[in-house]
């Protein structure tokens, strides 16, 4: 004997209103409209069946004294042949499942939100510009004013739906009477068929055209960041209101700074004298050049750091740093003279043989700090 309450789920001693709302939330999932899959078919059978059983006052009293309408039956064509809407239209009435309310449709509707990708460099993401941006989008028509009929006609009442945008027929089943409904073809749904498409249009109510938006760019943007418009986007059928239009920024890669997070890093090549001795560099920045102070005997992969002259943070103010890394150059070409005066260095410093000390790379020597430069890129 079949266990109705279980394949339900609900107690021995559930209301009809319950039993109704167990069943309504299986079609919300097993429902083969919703839940394609012979599993679920299976179960959304099961469930039909307890809920037809259950849901009949007669029925359940003879299922509770014992009697099993349908022992041995099978489930077999329970639910079968009602489309998800239907289900729900018997619960709730006509439209309650559809995507759209039933009825003639407006021929006029919202229309899409658009994409566009905007390339910048990282200057811009600094400071944040207003950019020029030519799109391509749907605009009303102002031929027909969005009627989509030629000037001097109109439309007529769909012959095929009368008017109601929706092809109506009744079935009898298990769940009672059921309406089923489906769009109507010939007019799409809208109830009105024009008689004369308007020209310019073909009856769309809208056209493409190109225009060029003013976009500005806020300071700290990077790639992948979108910058909404509302109604900028398409127009709708019938010169529906517009959707919005997305611009997705993308950041232009940088010949001197790799940007991270807010922060702009840049390697500083310096001469091996340089490096022992210290100087003062010239630095090109955004914000102009500055004064870059390299201490005597830094090594590579040392960093000198430019506080607040990175990238503008996109929300709240301040902005990131430039972090220099130092790379030593050592010296490739050598003049006789030039040798000559290193290997009397190397002498001075006792380092005519090295002793070829190896460096622990966990204790911030020089190895270390160059490893930490090149994961951060
Ligand atoms: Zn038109
Ligand atoms: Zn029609």
């Amino acid at each position: 004997m079949n266990d109705y309450y279980a394949d339900l789920g609900v107690a021995r001693d559930a209301t009809a209103d319950d039993i109704k709302k167990a069943y309504r939330r299986a079609a919300r999932k097993l429902h083969p409209d919703v839940n394609p899959g012979p599993e679920a078919e299976e179960q959304f059978k099961k469930v039909s069946q307890a809920y037809d059983v259950l849901s009949d006052a007669e029925k359940k009293r003879s299922y509770d004294m014992g009697a099993d309408p349908y022992a041995g039956a099978g489930a077999a064509g329970f639910g079968q042949g009602f489309s998800f809407s239907d289900v729900m239209d018997a619960f709730f009435g006509a439209g309650a499942g559809a995507a759209q309310g039933r009825g003639p449709r407006s021929r006029q509707s919202r229309g899409q939100d658009a994409l566009v990708r905007l390339d910048l460099d990282l200057v811009d993401a600094v400071f944040g510009a207003e950019k020029d941006l030519t799109i391509d989008t749907a605009v009303g028509c102002s031929t027909c004013h969005g009627e989509g009929t030629q000037p001097g006609t109109g439309t007529r009442t769909c012959d095929v739906c009368q008017g109601q945008g929706q092809v109506q027929s009744v079935q009898r089943s298990f769940l009672g009477q059921v309406m089923t409904s489906r769009p109507c073809v010939n007019c799409q749904a809208t109830g009105q068929v024009i008689e004369a498409p308007c020209y310019e249009c073909s009856g769309d109510g809208r056209v493409r055209t190109r225009r060029t938006l003013t976009i500005r760019v806020p300071a700290g943007v990077d790639t992948g960041t979108r910058i909404q418009l509302a109604g900028e986007g398409e127009v709708g059928p019938g010169a529906g209101p517009a959707g919005d239009l997305y611009v997705e920024v993308a950041v232009r890669r940088d010949e001197r700074f790799q940007r991270q997070g807010d922060d702009l890093h840049a390697t500083l090549e310096l001469p091996m004298t340089a490096a022992a001795l210290g100087a003062t560099v010239p630095f090109e920045t955004f914000d102009g050049e500055q004064e870059l102070d390299v201490r005597a005997g830094i090594q590579s992969g040392e960093q000198i750091r430019l506080r607040g002259l990175g990238v503008t943070h996109l929300r709240g103010s301040g902005r990131g740093d430039i972090v220099v890394h130092a790379m030593v150059a050592t010296p490739s070409k050598l003049t006789s003279e030039q040798e000559d005066l290193l290997r009397r260095l190397a002498a001075l410093r006792g380092e005519e043989k090295p002793t070829g000390h190896i460096a622990d790379p966990t204790d911030g020597s020089i190895f270390g700090k160059l490893r930490d430069a090149f994961k951060a890129r």
